[in-house]
């Protein structure tokens, strides 16, 4: 049987080209993917394409946005080997962290991708994002299951899981990190996959897709000088059910009586603390240092050497999952689709 891949068009600079008439980028029909990239052609597979109407800038990307696009790829699951998501830069890892928690048991390649320059431009970065992310997302393995079964981002020739990157150049084609976890594939003249990191699902499992979820969470960046009222005032956000600390170093927060108290108060009106570096590389060890002691013994959570937006996206999953807050506490430390470490 042919390879099927279905290309989701959502938005970004990769579907763009100059207006000839305003010189302005603009998105192109993305029916016209074929005449924009003609190497398309060439694959053999079989290519389809479906766009977001209207498509959108990815700062605009929400939890309706991900439960749509996770319902396009539900209906068409059965169809299709794979899937190739084409999605702006900017929030590209929070949608990739979502959607590894959404999917679950997922058996078949779902590839974000993007470009840093419109496809439509001489010197774009799309082409070769696009080809490469196709013929990943058509990988298979000699008993012909999906090489990469996994939420990726692929992005100037590396793949990496999506739920582990973060964007951090504006400018650079290597616009992400995997700060915490190696690559999944390395591209160059071959396609390096490293099959020992790859997360496989249980086969014979069935695919099972979860649309539930709850944003009634806060993100406090912790700052030298903050006053704690940007802590104490989250007690009277209605509905929150969890904050995350954006820590230092590997955990580590102010020791003075105010500030513990503040968390603590959090802690005891139920809501789940969760403690996340800021740091892009290693991981919150709250026994490291008295700081972090201090939190871990009024039950801050820890957030292991996960990025903000996983942390994010997981949190939102399981507060949809879960109405008991004390569940979602007991799973946030759980490994749940290769977001941390353990
Ligand atoms: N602002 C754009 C977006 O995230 C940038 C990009 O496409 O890379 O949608």
């Amino acid at each position: 049987m042919d390879t099927s891949i279905l290309l989701i068009y959502t938005g970004g600079t990769i579907g763009m080209k100059i207006d000839p008439q305003t010189q302005a980028l603009a998105p192109f029909d993305f029916s016209h993917i074929m005449e924009e990239v003609p190497e398309l052609k060439k694959f053999g597979y079989k290519l389809d394409s479906y766009s977001f109407d209207p498509v959108i800038d990815s700062s605009d990307a929400d939890i309706p946005f991900w439960q749509e696009l996770v319902r396009i790829i539900e209906i068409n699951y059965n169809k299709y080997d794979g899937f190739v998501v084409l999605h702006g830069t900017d929030t590209m890892s929070y949608t990739a962290s979502a959607l590894s928690f959404m999917l679950e048991n997922l058996g078949k390649p779902v590839i974000f991708t993007g470009s840093q320059l419109p496809i439509g431009m001489l010197r774009t970065d799309g082409k070769e994002n696009l080809i490469s992310s196709i013929e990943i997302a058509a990988a298979k393995d000699d008993e012909e299951r999906a090489l990469v079964p996994e939420v990726c981002i692929y992005f100037e020739s590396q793949l990496y899981r999506g739920n582990r990157t973060t964007k951090y150049n504006a400018e650079n084609f290597r616009a992400f990190r995997s700060a915490n976890y190696p690559v999944l594939a390395d591209v160059g003249i071959h396609i390096r996959f490293n099959p020992d990191l790859i997360r496989y699902p249980k086969w014979g499992k069935d695919f099972k897709v979860h649309y539930d979820m709850d944003p009634n969470v806060a993100i406090v960046k912790i700052v030298p000088g903050m006053s704690v009222n940007n802590i104490s005032i989250l007690n009277k956000v209605e509905g929150l059910r969890a904050v995350i600390l954006e820590t230092f170093g590997s955990g580590n927060a102010p020791t003075n009586g105010k500030f513990i108290d503040a968390v603590r108060q959090l802690v005891d009106n139920g809501i789940i603390v969760v403690n996340v570096s800021q740091c892009h590389a290693g991981r919150v060890d709250m026994d490291a240092y008295a700081t972090g002691v201090a939190l871990k013994k009024i039950g801050v959570v820890s957030g292991e050497d996960s990025t903000i937006e996983a942390a994010l996206a997981k949190l939102y999953f399981l507060l949809g999952k879960y109405p008991d807050n004390n569940d979602v506490r007991v799973n946030m430390s759980k490994n749940i689709r290769g977001e941390i470490s353990k």
